[in-house]
């Protein structure tokens, strides 16, 4: 009987091996057969993306949109439970939700240098109340109607209780570290020629992160960044351990411009508010976060 029982299991056992061997090599037949995956995505845009997004160009050549202002604009003051750290000038004011998330970030952590005394004097404005604003301060105070960022609600008049914000400590933490946060500082002194603006050392623009960093580690105010990605065919960039390419597709004024990403990498669109869209890619799997928990993972298997 053992010798039977033996025998039984051996035809078994020989029986699994050939189908999981056939099996395997079946698969191998049909992978070869099967047409090769699309190693890129489209995206598909149109004009009306140029004017939209983080990092569209605003001043006298470059009007606002109105389809540009974000969505998530809160009146402050009917929500006291946003104003932590800070205080505003005045009851009127709006402000995009996500933008100043970046901004409470920022805050909390000038905290912690004892930086405290901020203030937020005035963030998005309407054409309405900048036209007005225009025709009673006048053309050296105030820009005209659509040509202010804060028509386009990504900037914030910040300032200090204590004082100027160029002398104080409020300003000098801003403008060396605002950056790290996604924001600028928009008009600097030195580029008066290029924005065309005078030096305001309240005014912040958000543009997000990588763009803040670049544009900080190179100098560059925002007309000088757009330049630079229209001439080039890309701008790749390490930003906390993350790999960023950045590059820039002209749009055609009617129908759809398709733009080739690489597979399985996220990214962003926003339009230059000129002749195209910025293209911000990169690669999910690299997340140093990502990668942290992933190294976690590994060392509990070993461990077991
Ligand atoms: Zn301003």
């Amino acid at each position: 009987m053992k010798k039977l029982a033996l025998a039984l299991v051996a035809i078994v056992l020989a029986l699994v091996v050939y189908s999981v061997v056939s099996a395997t090599q079946s698969t191998e037949e049909v992978k070869k057969t099967v047409p090769k995956k699309p190693t890129t995505q489209t995206v598909s845009v149109t004009a009306d993306d140029i004017s939209k997004g983080q990092l569209v160009l605003i001043n006298a050549d470059h009007e606002v949109n109105d389809k540009a202002v974000p969505e998530d604009l809160v009146t402050l003051s009917k929500h006291p439970k946003l104003i932590k750290n800070f205080t505003t000038a005045d009851d009127s004011i709006k402000i995009s939700r996500d933008m100043l998330s970046a901004f409470q970030q920022m805050i909390h952590d000038a905290k912690k240098d004892n930086v405290t005394h901020f203030v937020i004097n005035s963030s998005y404005r309407s054409k309405k109340v900048q036209a007005e604003l225009y025709r009673t301060k006048g053309a050296d105070i105030a820009l005209p109607a659509g040509a202010s960022e804060h028509n386009l609600g990504l900037s914030m008049d910040i300032g200090s209780s204590l004082g100027l914000m160029e002398n104080a400590e409020e300003g000098k933490w801003l403008a060396k570290n605002a950056a790290k946060y996604g924001f600028i500082l928009r008009y600097p002194s030195d580029k008066t020629d290029i924005t065309g603006i005078q030096y305001e050392a309240w005014h912040f623009r958000y543009v997000g992160l990588p763009h803040s960093l670049i544009m900080q580690k190179r100098d560059w105010v925002l007309e000088e960044y757009m330049n630079y990605l229209k001439k080039h065919d890309a701008l790749k960039t390490t930003v906390n351990g993350m790999t960023y390419t950045i590059e820039h597709h002209d749009v055609k004024a009617t129908g759809t411009t398709t733009i080739e990403v690489p597979l399985e990498q996220s990214y962003t669109v926003s339009g230059d508010n000129d002749q195209g869209v910025i293209l911000t890619i990169w690669n999910p799997q690299e997340d140093p976060q990502q990668q942290e928990a992933a190294n976690q993972t590994t060392t509990t298997k070993k461990q077991q």
